[in-house]
């Protein structure tokens, strides 16, 4: 490739979005052609060239400057986008990337628009999904029945007139409903709770603007960039103490809110009419997928909303609001979807093959690969749910339409019951299995362009182990396509099973039991939480080993942690406990000690014994000393452990993955420590460390299967495999597991 005048220019004067992954240069000797002007040509479909959509990409300033220019064409017109800003995956049916394969197909260019279209000089130039008053689409309100009520304008500030109110308005987005109401006003944010059966889950919120966003939160610098960036997910920010107008049961309990800036024209109009932050959750029924559709939306939505804010642009697939929270100075995504899908993860080496991913159980999503691009679907949900399961075999189907992915093989989780594995053995397709924590460490190591080993810290709630017990608390020795377990957690007990999940009590009984055995019932915290019945009949399936599986999860330990100090008995929502365990310790500053660590054996693994801390922290407790302390020395604890279990492979670089790593402490305190002691480490940035990650783990895995059996093939001298040496995977082993 040479470089030349031209293409330095292209490199440096692009549009401010635009993304340059390749740049070209062939010089003509055909002097016949002479080129003059600049033009976007027509998009060629080219069979496997590898083409992508951006995503969508929040209102820009000068769209803005529009709304509120009353001599503008757009003026107070909600559906004003343009080349730097607007609906992009939301309404893409097919590649290429031109009107007529977007739901923008149902509204022709008026004059005006199509001149600005046409105009290289314009903004507007080849923007795909422009429109106006005249040509594009509008609003209209209904009534909970569904009866229009009135519309453009009149729709717009009548609704914001209901919100205000107190009413929950149902408003038809971007990437699909949100349901709204008054954050300021508890009635309304109860009555919300209610209808959509959240009991005590956060609810995100909408501000008008950055002041106001700041009169309720501490922001940083880099939270301020990321709300006013083009992505402008929901973020997760520290409240401050006093004052404030947000009411208490918006986010009970908790001391930071989830909060985002209006992201579309919509959003920008009617957050300027309502003048006050709002309550802006996605429009659903508990953990269901979110409503695009204005019709089905009434139907799912009937006993919730008592108005819709509805338009008729089609959402062509659900994407949620992003969610990222900002960790040892950096985003972490949480939740990845609007703002961030479809953007591929490009891989540090390309693959010739194409491989699926169908992810494990919860916070679900969906990845295949091109080449060396992985495409990572926007968050689908929960498999426990039929839509959600429905959705989920939706987007696999679109995905490999969209990219043109034809994968020859699918990777599914271990657990034999996920319907995610059921699914990937219907493909008939090769089907290979990767453990749960091992993708969590894989999905870590393809965003950093890793390719192993490493020494990996797997921590989360829940996924199944290779020997069918459940696991969570692991020390992995990971490379593309081989995991070991080195080390784990001291396992317990979980008196019921699944219900532990919901209720961290069970954990504190399977823990203390492990160490007392039917003494554990005598102990004041336990009797705190339980009844004498519920007491002894937990206490018999301990005893009998029955209904009572093994964990080694690091999920659970501070369940049962956080139920000690009397923080949570019970989770409302997935990972409350911890949350607010973390939150303790958050609020004291002293440096604390850790508890006492022992290390233990299991067969040729070493296992972090967690006794002498429980039995260090009943004893403090006992004392009285606070949760906030105990909660501190707790988390002190954990990080000691990783810097002294990271020393079982001290020339490996670390990876801390798994839904625990969302935690800011323990992640911010692990990487300070091992980096002071010199040791390389990596965590999830772009990709979630819970398991909104692992589909893009099992892809990487899958990559590097197909590619130790094509070098092993007696045909691998007529294959092309140059790009992936076998010398990336020096690890490779039997793959005995
Ligand atoms: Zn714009
Ligand atoms: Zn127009
Ligand atoms: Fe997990």
């Amino acid at each position: 490739m040479v470089q030349s005048k031209p293409s330095n220019h292209l490199r440096h004067s692009h549009p401010p979005l635009a993304e340059i992954h390749r740049l070209d240069v062939q010089y003509t000797t055909d002097l016949s052609t002479s080129y003059s002007g600049f033009y976007i040509r027509e998009s060629m479909s080219q069979g496997d060239v590898v083409t992508w959509i951006p995503p969508d990409l929040a209102v820009c300033e000068e769209c803005k400057k529009e709304l509120h220019d009353p001599a503008a064409r757009r003026f107070r017109y909600p559906f004003t986008n343009c080349t730097h800003c607007g609906p992009r995956y939301t309404i893409v049916h097919r590649l290429p990337y031109d009107r007529v394969n977007t739901s923008m197909h149902a509204f022709p260019l008026c004059e005006a628009c199509r001149a600005e279209y046409e105009n290289p000089l314009d903004r507007r130039f080849h923007a795909e999904p422009i429109a106006c008053p005249t040509c594009g689409p509008h609003l209209v309100l209904w009534d909970a029945a569904g009866t229009p009520l009135t519309e453009r304008e009149e729709a717009l500030t009548q609704a914001a007139d209901a919100i205000k109110s107190g009413a929950i308005v149902a408003v038809k987005g971007l990437g699909g409903f949100h349901l709204i109401v008054n954050a300021s006003d508890p009635a309304a944010v109860q009555r919300l709770r209610q209808r959509k059966h959240r009991e005590a889950k956060p609810f995100a919120l909408m501000y008008p603007g950055m002041a106001e966003i700041e009169a309720d939160c501490e922001i940083c610098p880099t939270e301020r960039e990321i709300l006013q960036s083009y992505v402008a997910p929901i973020v997760l920010v520290r409240r401050k103490s006093a004052g404030g107008r947000i009411a208490e049961n918006v986010a009970p309990g908790m001391t930071t809110l989830g909060v985002m800036l209006p992201y579309t024209p919509l959003h920008v109009l009617l957050m300027e009419e309502i003048g006050a932050p709002v309550v802006a959750t996605s429009g659903n029924i508990s953990e269901e997928p979110i409503c695009t559709d204005e019709h089905e939306a009434l139907q799912r939505l009937r006993n919730i909303a008592d108005f819709f804010l509805v338009h008729n642009r089609p959402i062509v697939r659900p994407v949620d609001d992003s969610v990222v929270r900002i960790v040892n100075g950096d985003v972490m995504v949480l939740r990845r979807a609007r703002g961030y899908a479809p953007q591929p993860i490009s891989l540090n080496a390309t693959s010739t093959s194409s491989v699926l991913g169908v992810g494990g159980h919860l916070k679900n999503t969906v990845a295949v690969n091109k080449d060396s691009y992985v495409f990572l679907s926007q968050h689908i949900g929960d498999m426990e749910n039929a839509r959600a399961y429905s959705l989920f075999i939706e987007t696999v189907q679109k995905t490999e339409e969209l990219f043109a992915c034809r994968p020859s093989r699918v990777v599914a989780d271990k657990h034999p019951d996920y319907p995610t594995a059921v699914y990937a053995q219907s493909l008939g397709l090769t089907t290979e299995f990767v453990q749960h924590h091992a993708a969590h460490a894989l999905a870590c190591m393809a965003e950093h362009g890793i390719s192993g080993p490493v020494f990996a810290v797997v921590w989360d709630g829940t996924g199944y182990g290779e020997d069918g017990t459940v696991w969570g608390g692991e020390f992995l020795h990971v490379s593309p396509c081989e995991a070991r377990r080195l080390g784990h957690l001291r396992t317990f007990r979980l008196p019921g099973g699944e219900a532990a999940v919901r209720e961290p009590r069970r954990s504190l009984l399977g823990l203390l039991y492990e160490i007392y055995g039917e003494h554990a019932v005598e102990i004041a915290a336990v009797q705190r939480v339980f009844t004498a019945r519920e007491r002894n009949v937990l206490c018999r399936l301990l005893t009998r080993q029955t209904n009572a599986p093994t964990t080694s999860s690091v999920g659970r330990l501070f369940d049962a942690v956080a139920c000690l100090v009397g923080i949570a008995s019970v989770n409302h929502f997935e990972g409350q406990a911890a949350m607010l365990l973390e939150q303790a310790a958050q609020t004291y500053n002293a440096t604390v000690l850790p508890y006492p660590i022992r290390w233990g054996k299991d067969a040729d693994m070493f296992v972090w014994d967690w006794e002498p801390m429980v039995k260090a922290l009943l004893q403090e407790q006992v004392s009285g000393a606070s949760a906030s302390l105990i909660a501190a020395r707790f988390h002190a604890t954990l990080v000691q452990v990783i810097q002294e279990a990271v020393q079982h492979a001290p020339t490996l670089p670390v990876v801390l993955s798994g839904g625990c790593f969302q935690n800011a402490r323990l992640l911010e305190e692990s990487v300070r420590r091992l980096r002071e002691h010199g040791v390389t480490v990596h965590y999830p940035k772009g990709v979630p460390p819970n398991d909104g990650g692992i589909a893009l783990g099992q892809v990487y895995y899958g990559i590097a299967r197909a590619a130790t059996e094509v070098s092993s093939s007696p045909h691998a001298a007529t294959q092309d495999v140059t790009q992936r040496p076998t010398e990336d995977f020096p690890y490779v082993s039997s793959h005995s597991r």
